[in-house]
Protein backbone atom coordinates (compact mmCIF):
# COMPACT_ATOMS: atom_id res chain seq x y z
CA UNK A 1 0.00 0.00 0.00
CA UNK A 2 1.21 3.29 -0.87
CA UNK A 3 1.88 6.09 1.87
CA UNK A 4 0.42 8.76 -0.29
CA UNK A 5 1.85 12.19 2.27
CA UNK A 6 5.20 11.06 1.22
CA UNK A 7 6.85 11.31 -2.20
CA UNK A 8 10.62 11.10 -2.61
CA UNK A 9 12.46 11.71 -5.77
CA UNK A 10 15.93 11.02 -7.48
CA UNK A 11 17.61 14.40 -10.07
CA UNK A 12 20.57 13.73 -11.04
CA UNK A 13 22.03 16.55 -13.39
CA UNK A 14 22.84 14.96 -16.80
CA UNK A 15 26.27 16.24 -16.90
CA UNK A 16 27.80 12.61 -17.34
CA UNK A 17 27.95 9.08 -15.93
CA UNK A 18 27.03 8.12 -12.83
CA UNK A 19 29.86 7.16 -10.59
CA UNK A 20 29.78 5.39 -6.92
CA UNK A 21 28.85 9.07 -4.76
CA UNK A 22 26.23 8.97 -7.15
CA UNK A 23 24.71 5.44 -7.06
CA UNK A 24 25.11 5.83 -3.47
CA UNK A 25 22.49 8.97 -2.69
CA UNK A 26 20.40 7.45 -5.32
CA UNK A 27 19.96 4.03 -3.58
CA UNK A 28 19.77 6.27 -0.49
CA UNK A 29 16.30 8.26 -1.56
CA UNK A 30 14.87 4.97 -2.90
CA UNK A 31 15.19 3.10 0.23
CA UNK A 32 13.78 6.07 2.44
CA UNK A 33 10.72 5.74 -0.49
CA UNK A 34 10.37 2.50 -0.44
CA UNK A 35 10.71 1.32 3.07
CA UNK A 36 8.08 4.08 3.41
CA UNK A 37 5.61 2.40 0.68
CA UNK A 38 6.11 6.01 -1.15
CA UNK A 39 6.64 7.05 -4.71
CA UNK A 40 10.46 7.96 -6.24
CA UNK A 41 9.78 9.90 -8.97
CA UNK A 42 12.60 10.75 -11.48
CA UNK A 43 14.10 13.69 -12.58
CA UNK A 44 16.64 15.42 -14.84
CA UNK A 45 18.33 18.56 -13.73
CA UNK A 46 19.19 19.69 -17.38
CA UNK A 47 19.13 23.31 -17.23
CA UNK A 48 23.03 24.42 -17.03
CA UNK A 49 22.61 23.38 -20.66
CA UNK A 50 26.82 23.88 -21.64
CA UNK A 51 27.30 21.06 -18.28
CA UNK A 52 25.40 18.51 -19.89
CA UNK A 53 26.73 15.90 -22.17
CA UNK A 54 25.42 13.85 -25.25
CA UNK A 55 24.09 10.64 -23.83
CA UNK A 56 24.21 11.32 -20.25
CA UNK A 57 20.62 10.70 -19.56
CA UNK A 58 20.20 7.25 -21.50
CA UNK A 59 23.38 5.81 -19.14
CA UNK A 60 22.01 7.24 -16.37
CA UNK A 61 18.64 5.64 -17.04
CA UNK A 62 20.53 2.54 -17.54
CA UNK A 63 22.41 2.43 -14.73
CA UNK A 64 19.55 2.69 -12.48
CA UNK A 65 17.55 0.15 -14.35
CA UNK A 66 20.64 -2.38 -14.03
CA UNK A 67 20.73 -1.55 -10.25
CA UNK A 68 16.89 -2.23 -10.12
CA UNK A 69 16.04 1.41 -8.75
CA UNK A 70 12.70 1.79 -10.68
CA UNK A 71 11.23 4.88 -10.43
CA UNK A 72 7.30 6.03 -10.85
CA UNK A 73 5.64 7.74 -13.25
CA UNK A 74 7.24 9.69 -16.07
CA UNK A 75 10.84 11.23 -16.17
CA UNK A 76 10.36 14.56 -15.65
CA UNK A 77 12.96 16.79 -17.65
CA UNK A 78 13.44 20.65 -15.71
CA UNK A 79 13.71 21.91 -19.40
CA UNK A 80 10.07 21.47 -20.15
CA UNK A 81 9.18 23.92 -17.66
CA UNK A 82 11.27 27.21 -18.68
CA UNK A 83 8.20 29.14 -18.72
CA UNK A 84 7.46 28.46 -15.34
CA UNK A 85 10.49 29.68 -13.98
CA UNK A 86 10.26 32.52 -16.44
CA UNK A 87 6.90 33.35 -14.98
CA UNK A 88 8.12 33.19 -11.65
CA UNK A 89 10.61 35.56 -12.03
CA UNK A 90 8.44 38.03 -14.20
CA UNK A 91 6.16 37.72 -10.65
CA UNK A 92 9.13 38.49 -8.79
CA UNK A 93 10.47 41.56 -10.96
CA UNK A 94 6.83 42.90 -10.99
CA UNK A 95 6.86 43.28 -6.99
CA UNK A 96 10.37 44.19 -6.83
CA UNK A 97 11.62 40.79 -4.75
CA UNK A 98 14.42 40.17 -7.45
CA UNK A 99 16.85 42.87 -8.98
CA UNK A 100 19.26 42.93 -12.23
CA UNK A 101 22.61 42.92 -11.81
CA UNK A 102 25.47 43.45 -13.85
CA UNK A 103 28.25 42.76 -11.93
CA UNK A 104 30.71 39.95 -13.48
CA UNK A 105 32.36 37.28 -11.36
CA UNK A 106 35.47 38.46 -11.16
CA UNK A 107 34.07 41.41 -9.04
CA UNK A 108 32.07 38.70 -6.54
CA UNK A 109 33.00 38.00 -3.44
CA UNK A 110 31.20 34.97 -1.73
CA UNK A 111 28.22 36.97 -0.08
CA UNK A 112 27.33 39.86 -2.81
CA UNK A 113 27.90 43.51 -1.64
CA UNK A 114 24.94 44.04 -3.24
CA UNK A 115 25.97 46.47 -5.20
CA UNK A 116 23.22 46.57 -8.18
CA UNK A 117 20.00 46.56 -5.64
CA UNK A 118 19.22 50.13 -5.94
CA UNK A 119 20.23 51.05 -9.40
CA UNK A 120 17.90 50.67 -12.18
CA UNK A 121 19.47 48.39 -14.77
CA UNK A 122 17.89 48.07 -18.47
CA UNK A 123 16.42 44.54 -19.33
CA UNK A 124 18.31 45.32 -22.64
CA UNK A 125 21.57 44.71 -20.87
CA UNK A 126 23.17 41.45 -20.14
CA UNK A 127 22.25 40.68 -16.14
CA UNK A 128 21.36 38.28 -13.43
CA UNK A 129 18.30 38.33 -11.71
CA UNK A 130 19.06 38.55 -7.79
CA UNK A 131 16.84 38.17 -5.10
CA UNK A 132 16.59 40.18 -2.12
CA UNK A 133 17.47 38.62 0.87
CA UNK A 134 17.35 40.17 4.83
CA UNK A 135 18.91 39.36 8.00
CA UNK A 136 16.70 36.04 9.09
CA UNK A 137 17.43 33.18 10.25
CA UNK A 138 16.55 30.33 8.16
CA UNK A 139 16.42 27.36 11.30
CA UNK A 140 15.49 23.73 9.69
CA UNK A 141 15.46 20.19 11.25
CA UNK A 142 17.37 18.18 8.88
CA UNK A 143 16.61 14.62 9.74
CA UNK A 144 20.15 13.09 9.69
CA UNK A 145 22.19 16.77 10.19
CA UNK A 146 20.05 17.64 13.06
CA UNK A 147 18.69 21.39 13.82
CA UNK A 148 20.44 23.77 10.97
CA UNK A 149 20.64 27.76 11.40
CA UNK A 150 22.02 30.02 8.94
CA UNK A 151 21.65 33.62 8.61
CA UNK A 152 20.02 34.43 4.54
CA UNK A 153 21.92 37.53 4.54
CA UNK A 154 24.93 36.85 6.18
CA UNK A 155 26.05 33.44 5.32
CA UNK A 156 23.81 33.33 1.61
CA UNK A 157 23.51 37.46 0.77
CA UNK A 158 21.46 38.36 -2.28
CA UNK A 159 21.46 35.33 -4.30
CA UNK A 160 20.84 34.47 -7.95
CA UNK A 161 18.20 32.87 -9.51
CA UNK A 162 18.94 33.54 -13.20
CA UNK A 163 22.58 33.01 -14.40
CA UNK A 164 23.79 36.26 -16.95
CA UNK A 165 24.00 33.51 -19.43
CA UNK A 166 20.26 33.45 -19.16
CA UNK A 167 20.63 29.99 -17.09
CA UNK A 168 18.51 29.40 -14.50
CA UNK A 169 19.76 28.62 -10.81
CA UNK A 170 19.91 25.56 -9.24
CA UNK A 171 18.63 26.43 -5.83
CA UNK A 172 15.28 28.50 -7.73
CA UNK A 173 14.72 25.60 -9.86
CA UNK A 174 14.39 23.02 -7.67
CA UNK A 175 11.85 24.82 -5.38
CA UNK A 176 9.54 24.77 -8.35
CA UNK A 177 10.29 21.21 -9.65
CA UNK A 178 9.97 19.85 -5.91
CA UNK A 179 6.95 21.42 -5.83
CA UNK A 180 5.66 20.61 -9.35
CA UNK A 181 6.25 16.86 -8.63
CA UNK A 182 4.73 17.28 -5.09
CA UNK A 183 7.78 15.82 -3.57
CA UNK A 184 7.85 15.99 0.54
CA UNK A 185 10.99 13.95 1.23
CA UNK A 186 14.30 14.96 -0.03
CA UNK A 187 17.23 12.98 0.22
CA UNK A 188 19.90 13.94 -0.93
CA UNK A 189 24.04 14.80 -0.58
CA UNK A 190 25.89 16.87 2.09
CA UNK A 191 27.18 18.99 -0.58
CA UNK A 192 23.58 20.45 -0.89
CA UNK A 193 23.09 21.29 2.74
CA UNK A 194 24.24 24.83 2.02
CA UNK A 195 21.69 25.13 -0.59
CA UNK A 196 18.79 24.11 1.45
CA UNK A 197 18.14 27.52 3.52
CA UNK A 198 17.90 29.25 0.07
CA UNK A 199 15.65 26.79 -0.93
CA UNK A 200 13.10 26.94 2.15
CA UNK A 201 13.81 30.76 1.76
CA UNK A 202 11.70 30.66 -1.72
CA UNK A 203 9.21 28.38 -0.74
CA UNK A 204 7.80 31.13 2.00
CA UNK A 205 7.84 33.24 -0.58
CA UNK A 206 6.06 31.19 -2.99
CA UNK A 207 3.62 30.06 -0.33
CA UNK A 208 5.17 26.42 -1.48
CA UNK A 209 5.33 23.72 1.27
CA UNK A 210 8.59 23.12 2.75
CA UNK A 211 9.32 19.29 1.93
CA UNK A 212 11.71 17.42 4.90
CA UNK A 213 15.17 17.43 4.19
CA UNK A 214 17.65 14.21 4.55
CA UNK A 215 21.02 15.10 3.77
CA UNK A 216 22.98 11.37 3.61
CA UNK A 217 26.87 11.54 3.57
CA UNK A 218 28.73 11.69 0.70
CA UNK A 219 31.60 9.20 -0.56
CA UNK A 220 35.15 10.66 -0.13
CA UNK A 221 38.29 9.01 -1.78
CA UNK A 222 41.63 8.65 0.28
CA UNK A 223 42.58 12.10 0.13
CA UNK A 224 39.47 13.51 1.52
CA UNK A 225 37.98 14.50 -1.48
CA UNK A 226 34.60 13.92 -2.67
CA UNK A 227 33.73 11.41 -5.49
CA UNK A 228 32.37 14.06 -8.46
CA UNK A 229 33.05 14.03 -11.80
CA UNK A 230 35.57 16.99 -11.28
CA UNK A 231 37.78 14.42 -9.14
CA UNK A 232 37.40 12.07 -12.23
CA UNK A 233 35.45 9.51 -10.59
CA UNK A 234 34.53 6.61 -12.89
CA UNK A 235 31.60 4.98 -14.08
CA UNK A 236 29.67 2.66 -11.76
CA UNK A 237 31.09 -0.85 -13.14
CA UNK A 238 28.04 -2.47 -13.26
CA UNK A 239 29.65 -6.64 -14.36
CA UNK A 240 28.01 -7.61 -11.14
CA UNK A 241 25.11 -5.11 -9.75
CA UNK A 242 24.05 -6.89 -7.27
CA UNK A 243 27.67 -6.77 -5.60
CA UNK A 244 27.63 -3.01 -6.07
CA UNK A 245 24.32 -2.76 -3.92
CA UNK A 246 26.01 -4.96 -1.37
CA UNK A 247 28.49 -2.54 -0.92
CA UNK A 248 26.50 0.31 -0.80
CA UNK A 249 24.47 -0.49 1.77
CA UNK A 250 27.78 -1.46 3.80
CA UNK A 251 28.82 2.51 3.45
CA UNK A 252 25.36 2.63 4.17
CA UNK A 253 26.10 1.27 7.29
CA UNK A 254 23.09 -1.32 6.87
CA UNK A 255 25.22 -4.12 8.30
CA UNK A 256 23.90 -6.19 5.24
CA UNK A 257 25.03 -10.17 6.15
CA UNK A 258 27.78 -11.50 4.30
CA UNK A 259 25.64 -13.93 2.54
CA UNK A 260 23.24 -10.99 0.90
CA UNK A 261 26.44 -10.62 -1.60
CA UNK A 262 25.74 -13.44 -3.64
CA UNK A 263 21.72 -12.89 -3.98
CA UNK A 264 20.40 -11.26 -7.39
CA UNK A 265 19.94 -7.25 -7.03
CA UNK A 266 15.73 -7.74 -6.66
CA UNK A 267 16.88 -9.60 -3.64
CA UNK A 268 19.33 -7.72 -2.33
CA UNK A 269 17.08 -4.68 -2.90
CA UNK A 270 14.30 -6.48 -0.75
CA UNK A 271 16.59 -7.39 2.28
CA UNK A 272 17.35 -3.61 1.94
CA UNK A 273 13.81 -2.09 2.19
CA UNK A 274 13.10 -4.40 4.69
CA UNK A 275 16.04 -3.86 7.48
CA UNK A 276 16.49 -0.19 5.78
CA UNK A 277 17.17 1.99 9.02
CA UNK A 278 18.73 5.40 7.99
CA UNK A 279 19.13 6.72 11.48
CA UNK A 280 22.52 4.44 11.22
CA UNK A 281 23.50 7.69 9.21
CA UNK A 282 22.99 10.04 11.74
CA UNK A 283 24.89 13.08 12.22
CA UNK A 284 27.71 10.90 9.38
CA UNK A 285 29.03 13.46 7.17
CA UNK A 286 31.66 11.67 5.23
CA UNK A 287 32.47 7.71 4.28
CA UNK A 288 36.13 7.54 3.17
CA UNK A 289 35.96 4.86 0.83
N1 LIG B 1 20.89 17.86 -9.61
C1 LIG B 1 21.60 17.94 -8.38
C2 LIG B 1 22.88 17.13 -8.47
O1 LIG B 1 23.01 16.28 -9.35
C3 LIG B 1 20.79 17.41 -7.21
C4 LIG B 1 19.67 18.30 -6.88
C5 LIG B 1 18.94 17.97 -5.60
O2 LIG B 1 18.96 16.80 -5.20
O3 LIG B 1 18.34 18.88 -5.04
O4 LIG B 1 23.78 17.37 -7.69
Amino acid sequence: MLTPHYTGRFAPSPTGHLHLGSVYTALASFLEARSHHSLWRLRFDDLDTPRNVAGATTHILQTLETLGLHWDGEVDYQSWHLDDYHAVLADFITSGKIYRCQCSRKNLTDIYAQTCRYQCISPDLPHSLRIKTDDQQIIFDDILQGWISQNLATQHGDFILKRKDNIIAYPFAVVLDDARQAVNHVVRGMDLLNATPKQLYLQHLLHLPAPNYLHVPILVDAKGHKLSKQTLATAVDLTAPNRVLFQLLDWLKQMPPFELQNENVGNVLEWAIQHWNVARLKGVKHIAI
